[in-house]
């Protein structure tokens, strides 16, 4: 292992958050500074299908005094499964990126008042108005916008109960959606100079099989990277799925996932290293650090 390699792999870099833009509670600017707070060297937001706040996510790094990535989080449907797909360092003025982004978006509003329907036959009345109290970006309405509401009505004591409860397959809030395919999401990224990475793969429920066509499609489509050391793995999912890196010879990816310091068990930049002997995304995003 190269001297260079062992040294890169201990940046404090978090590549993975959310703010008001999308599903998070604070903005590009508090996000910023609470990860300047943390000791985060290189950062990225990336929220949800949007990047209109990267502009001033970048302008806010940098006077912090940290270095910017541009990123995003985007929604893709694989084999019947939700998965996301974490994109980093594109051109964040790519007409490609900013249609496909606006298309994926597009099925929100429809999905979020078929959810307050659902919601309604259960008890559960004016859902959507109230999930609306709480979304910073009309665009952007997610089923965390919904349990916010749900948490403030006293229906349920957090947001990982309102999923549990009512929000997940099988639940009475849960409307199947139809986002990006996993080609598009994947092209979309690397067409506009960026790296394409697999979010937090330990948390979809996949077969060993689907998991590597999974992993399989997402290379043949030009994917590089995947979430080793993420807010959501436990310490033995990211062992896991660094051999899984190694495996199919991606770059490794490190993130919070931070969205609410209310919500999120995970703060900016509170992550383990990478492991040693993996290739960080950064390492291959030198020339796209701003
Ligand atoms: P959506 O894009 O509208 O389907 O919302 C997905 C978002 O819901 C994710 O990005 C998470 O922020 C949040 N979420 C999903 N599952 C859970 C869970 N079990 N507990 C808390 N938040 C969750
Ligand atoms: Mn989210
Ligand atoms: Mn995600
Ligand atoms: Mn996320």
């Amino acid at each position: 292992m190269s001297e260079n390699r062992g040294v890169s792999t201990i940046l404090n870099a978090d590549l993975h958050c959310h703010s008001v833009v999308s599903d998070g509670t604070l903005t590009p600017e508090e996000l910023a500074a609470r990860a300047k707070g943390n000791g985060v060297e290189l950062w990225a937001l990336t929220d949800h299908d949007e990047i209109g706040g990267q502009r001033r996510a970048a302008a806010a790094a940098h006077a912090q005094g940290m270095k910017y990535l541009t990123g995003t989080e985007i929604s893709v449907t694989f084999a019947d499964t939700t998965v996301h797909i974490v994109g980093l360092g594109f051109d964040a003025d790519d007409p490609r990126m900013l249609d496909g982004l606006s298309a994926t978006r597009g099925g929100r509003g429809a999905r979020a008042m078929e959810m307050s329907e659902q919601l309604a036959k259960v008890g559960i009345e004016g859902a959507y108005e109230g999930a609306l109290k709480y979304v910073g970006n009309p665009e952007l309405i997610s089923r965390t916008h919904f349990a916010r509401f749900l948490v403030e009505t006293g229906r349920c004591k957090d947001t990982s109960e309102v999923f549990r409860r009512y929000l997940t397959e099988g639940k009475p809030g849960y409307v199947p959606h139809r986002w990006a395919s996993l080609r598009d999401a994947v092209q979309w990224i690397t067409r506009s100079g960026g790296l394409a990475v697999i979010a937090h793969p330990a948390r979809y429920k996949f077969t060993p099989n689907e998991e590597y066509a999974l992993f399989t499609e997402f290379k043949a489509h030009g994917g590089r990277g995947v979430e080793v050391v993420t807010g959501s793995h436990t310490a033995a999912e990211a062992v896991r799925y660094a051999d899984t890196a190694r495996e199919f010879g991606l770059a490794a990816s490190r993130g919070s996932d931070f969205h609410s310091p209310d919500e999120s068990h995970t703060d900016l930049g509170q992550l383990p290293h990478l492991p040693s002997g993996l290739t960080p995304v950064w390492d291959l995003l030198a020339d796209r650090i701003q």
